[in-house]
Order: C-alpha cells, then structure tokens, then sequence
C-alpha cells in the first residue's frame, strides 16, 4: 500500500495513520486491537514473520524455521540474545512471543502492585482484576485438561518432597476439549461470536513452543490481531522500525510523528519506508523496546526519553534444569508445553516444561546437574561431576549427552522465584567491536544456582532412573537464561524514576505509549504474559473513542 494514498486529514496535518504500534506481541495486539475498535487508523509494524500451521517447522532441526537470526539466513520466531549477565529467550513474529511461548497464563500474586515504582500510583489491586478478566477472556485461558507423563512425574516427586498439596494445573490459553475426550476436531470460531476463525481442539502433542500446527494453541494472530485487522487494521510483517521522530520541529510530538521501517530479513536492499502518525505505540517487547529507545534517544530523535531508560530490569530469577530418562516407556513429550507447576517452597516454584517430539536441539545446552557457589569452583566441580559420571557410567552418561531422542526422554523443569532483584541495561560500545554502540547488560549478577530446584531434579531423577542435567551457559559463565525480561521502561511517578506514567504514556511525549513487558515494575514471579496483556489493556481503556478525541489534551503525560 503506498503510504501517500490514505492519508488522515486530523488537526494540524495530514497522517498515514492515527496510531502506528511497534511490535505485536501481547502489548502491541492489545493496542492495535482496542484502538481499532474505537475508530482510529492503526497499523502495527513488526519485526518477525507472519506463520501460518503450513509454514511452522515440524521441529527444532527445522533451524531456518525456527530461529530467529535474519542475518544467517534464519528466519524463525525464537531467538536467543546473550549478555553479560542473562541470556534473554524471546519471539519475534506477527504475535510475538505467542508464537514461541508456551501458554502459560498466571495471574502473580497481589504484593507485586505494592513493589517497584508503581506502588501507590494507582489502586492496582482493585482495578487490575477486571484487566485480567478482559485478558483471559481474549486469549481463551482455561485450566489445562491434559495432563501428561511429564506432568505425573512433577507430581509424584512434589509428593516425595512433601509439597504435593501444592501441584496445581497450569492456566493455559488453549482450546481443549472436555477431559477425557479426543482432540483433533475443528469447531467454527468459539470465542468471539462467530467473529473469529474456526478452530481445532488441542490433541497434546506438546510442540507448543514450535507453534501450534493443529489450530489449537490461542495464538494473537487468532484473537486481538484477528479481530484488529478486520477492523481495518494493517499489519507489516518483517518491518523492522528503525526511526520514530517529532514531526513540524514540535519538540514534543504535538505535531505528530515520522517513523520509519526497513525490511528486518534484508542483507542489502532494505526497503526503507517513510509513514506519518500522531501517535505511537511503543510494544517490541522489553529487550526490544529499550534497543529503539536508547537509539532514538542517542541519535537526537526522541531527546527527551527519561535517562531512567534500562533501568531495573528484572528476570523471574528463572533456573531450568532438566531430567533425562533414556530408555523412558512413556513419551514425555505428551501433553502440553507447561502443562502443571508446584511450589517447592512461597517463593520458589517449578514447572514441568517440555518440546515435542524430534525437538532435541535444546539438548546441545544441556550437561550433568552441578550445584555449588558460581563461579570457577562451579566450573571445576561440574568438570569432576562430568568426569567421575563419565568413569562410573560411561554408556549412560553418554546417553544422556548425545542430543537424539531428547524430547521424548526428557522434563525441563523451569524453576522461577520471586525475589526482588534487578539489573540495568546501558548503550555502550563493545571492547572487539568499537564502530557501533549495542545494548549491553551490567549490575549485580543474578543467581544461577537455585538448591531448592537442584534438590527437587535430584529426586525426580531417583524416581524415573534418569539423569539430573543443568544447563551449561549457567555453568560455565554463570549466565542464567531467562524467557520473562521485563522492565527497563518501568511504570513511575516521574522521569526522575521511571519512563512512562500510570497510564503507559512516556513522559516528555505527548500521545506515545510503552505496551509491553518493558513498563513491569516487579518481579511478578509467574509467567508474565497476562500480566502484560491486563496491563495494555488498562493502559488502552484510557484512550477515549476517536470521535472524542482531543489529541492536543488526552495523551500528555503527567507527573504524580
Ligand atoms: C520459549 C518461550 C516460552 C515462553 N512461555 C511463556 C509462557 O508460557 N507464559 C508466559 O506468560 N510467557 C512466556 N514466555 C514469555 C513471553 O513470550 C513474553 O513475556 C511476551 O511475549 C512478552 O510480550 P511483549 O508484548 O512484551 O513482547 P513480545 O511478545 O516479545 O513482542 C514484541 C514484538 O516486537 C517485535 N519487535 C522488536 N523490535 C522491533 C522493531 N524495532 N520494529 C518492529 N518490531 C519489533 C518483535 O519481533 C516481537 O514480535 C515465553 C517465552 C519464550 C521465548
Ligand atoms: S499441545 Fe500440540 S495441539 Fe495442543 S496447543 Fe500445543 S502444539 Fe497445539
């Protein structure tokens, strides 16, 4: 579509569009969709691909379908970004991490309003209920019905621990059929009046984080997307938006904005592309919203960005280990991805994860389970472990360590706590590569060994035979991974504490919003996808109708 043909006739100019969203995750399809609804021209730029059940790769050799790194030629929805202190597991698709994630959807407990920096701005616990509502309506979530071997071992080694009163199924945005009844049967839309696209009941085959090639898994290219783009809203699949700026020199933006996208899968031609707005919506996901922001406020586009920027940036505190049982006469790749969870103590809680069949590339991270103070002492206990398993086991150890079969063998265990704790991301230039500035981690490390967690693998492992595994980058370089990097734009009361005001709006803008894991000012604790989802959609319930709309009074940010 050529931008120069609809233009908007709005105030003081003339505008592609009313509201152009960055990312279309679950901020972004929140956004895109509610502003939609209530009158405004919106088009949603994303960085990923668009997938279809046809294109999803069958498995995780499928790399070129699966990873995410366009510069090799991979043209996934998973990528991994590593820095000095977490490696940050994401998506980056048409649905962002709904596409990878594994459909979890936990509501965190209420003391998480009453940390970080939005504490007090806002009476959190009692509006944030009819959020979660709204949110869990749209994404179908239900409580899972599929419970698999996986899932049965979870429980059994809880009971073994003392801690079975405490094994719960997962909330899941899945649609199931009823208990006991066969998947693999199409219905015609079931959620949204006839409104949406037909779909398929879920028949547990586990590859969730492959995205879902059955129609069963609640995608929001199936729901908020579905539902914006029939509404008029126009979706730019791998356009990745490389400059957003004041236009008319209105410093604050009261004029409007320029934004412009080059094509993300590109070597050489990149197709630039110019589009005007009045307002944007920032939702690239934490990790890929502060990269944007810190350019634009580098390269003078956006000044005014709050020097709070990669400030507290938090994890879950996230370990995964894992338990392998060659030779396993249950497929433990059954069920759902995350299909139950326990809590090992208040703080600490673990879920059974696990990848479909033939998906064993996660197994190249793996190596024998090793606890111990971080650091070279770590290493060195993890080389003697490796070595006397290896003397005492040769055939089973390298068993467990040769990738084929994984999945079917194997529990990832996803062990989260929620403990305060944060870090800081900064634009800095690299020592080897001095020409470009990147994001860059520092701060306090984040722990990477979790004794509860080790203990709880150990006993699952005496249960099935099997083999505790830890993975190796928390190992080695004492790195943990994380798939919950949120913060780093976080809700405060003023730019002094934070970048964004109550209602998401960036202070120092007038009509650019934050709608991503980026504004969570807490460690939630749980999976935070509904979290994110309950808060863009607070964030948009502001927003009045186009037809009432102001532009020059409603979207300034305030200071508490
Ligand atoms: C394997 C895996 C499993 C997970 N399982 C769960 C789970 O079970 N439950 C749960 O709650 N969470 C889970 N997560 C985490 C979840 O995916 C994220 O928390 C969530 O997607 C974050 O939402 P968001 O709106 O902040 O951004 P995202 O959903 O990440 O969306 C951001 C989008 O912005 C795009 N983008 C970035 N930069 C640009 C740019 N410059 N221009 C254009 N587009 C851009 C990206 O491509 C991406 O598609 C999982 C994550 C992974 C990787
Ligand atoms: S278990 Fe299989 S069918 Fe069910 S939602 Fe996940 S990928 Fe789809």
């Amino acid at each position: 579509m050529s931008a120069a043909r609809n233009v908007i006739i709005s105030g003081s100019g003339e505008f592609d569009y009313d509201f152009i969203v960055v990312g279309s995750g679950f901020g972004g399809s929140v956004a895109a969709y509610r502003l939609a609804e209530k009158g405004y021209k919106v088009a949603v730029m994303e960085m990923g691909c668009r997938w279809t059940p046809e294109n999803l790769p069958r498995t995780t050799w499928s790399l070129h379908r699966w990873f995410w790194r366009p510069k090799l030629a991979l043209r996934g929805f998973f990528s991994i970004q590593y820095f000095r202190h977490i490696t940050v597991l994401h998506g980056c698709a048409v649905g962002g991490g709904s596409v990878t994630y594994a459909t979890t959807l936990l509501r965190p407990p209420d003391k998480v309003w009453q940390t970080g920096s939005w504490t007090g701005l806002a009476d959190w616990k009692s509006e944030m209920p009819q959020h979660y509502r709204q949110a869990s309506r749209m994404l179908g979530v239900v409580e899972n019905n599929i419970l698999g071997p996986a899932d049965r071992l979870l429980k059994a080694a809880a009971e073994v621990t003392g801690v079975g009163h405490t094994f719960y199924r997962t909330s899941v945005a899945i649609f199931q059929a009823p208990e006991g009844e066969a998947g693999g049967n199409s219905f015609p839309d079931p959620y949204f009046g006839g409104e949406g696209p037909p779909r398929t009941t879920c028949i547990g085959c586990g590859g969730c984080m492959m995205g879902c090639r059955y129609g069963a898994k609640n995608t929001l290219d199936l729901n908020y997307l579905w539902l914006a783009e029939k509404r008029g809203t126009q979706i730019f699949p791998q356009s990745k938006v490389v400059e957003v700026k004041p236009l008319n020199g209105a410093a604050d933006g009261a004029d409007g904005y320029e934004v412009r996208t080059v094509k993300s899968t590109n070597w050489f031609f990149k197709a630039p592309r110019r589009f005007t707005c009045r307002g944007v919506v920032f939702a690239a996901s934490s990790l890929g919203t502060m990269e944007l922001l810190f350019r634009l406020k580098e390269s003078g586009s956006l000044p005014r960005i709050s020097d709070q920027l990669g400030k507290h940036v938090r994890t879950n505190s996230e370990s995964l280990l894992a338990v392998r049982t060659p030779g396993s006469t249950e497929d433990l790749s059954k069920g759902v991805a995350i299909g139950s969870g326990v809590y090992v103590e208040e703080h600490t809680h673990i879920e059974a994860v696990r990848y479909p069949s033939g998906s064993d590339t996660m197994s190249l991270l793996t190596t024998i389970l090793t606890g111990g103070v971080p650091g070279p002492a770590r290493v060195a206990l993890w080389l003697r472990n490796l070595a006397a398993a290896l003397l005492r086991h040769p055939w089973k150890t390298l068993r467990v360590l040769q990738p084929f079969g994984w999945a079917r063998e194997n529990v990832v265990l996803l062990c989260m706590q929620a403990l305060e704790g944060n870090l800081e991301m900064c634009w800095r230039r690299r020592w080897f590569w001095p020409f470009q500035k990147f994001l860059s981690s520092r701060g306090e490390k984040i722990p990477t060994y979790i004794p509860q967690a080790n203990q709880f693998a150990e006993t699952l492992a005496r249960l099935t035979g099997g083999t505790a595994m830890s993975m190796i980058p928390e190992i080695l370089f004492n790195i943990p991974g994380t798939a919950h990097c949120l913060g780093g734009c976080v809700i405060a009361d003023s730019p002094e504490h934070g970048v964004v005001d109550y209602r998401h709006r960036l202070f120092g803008y007038k009509n650019v919003y934050v709608c991503d894991g980026s504004v969570v000012a807490a460690n939630l604790g749980v999976n935070p996808s509904l979290t994110i989802t309950a808060l863009a959609e607070r964030a948009m319930s502001f927003i009045p109708a186009r037809s009432a709309t102001d532009w020059s009074d409603f979207a300034e940010s305030e200071t508490m």
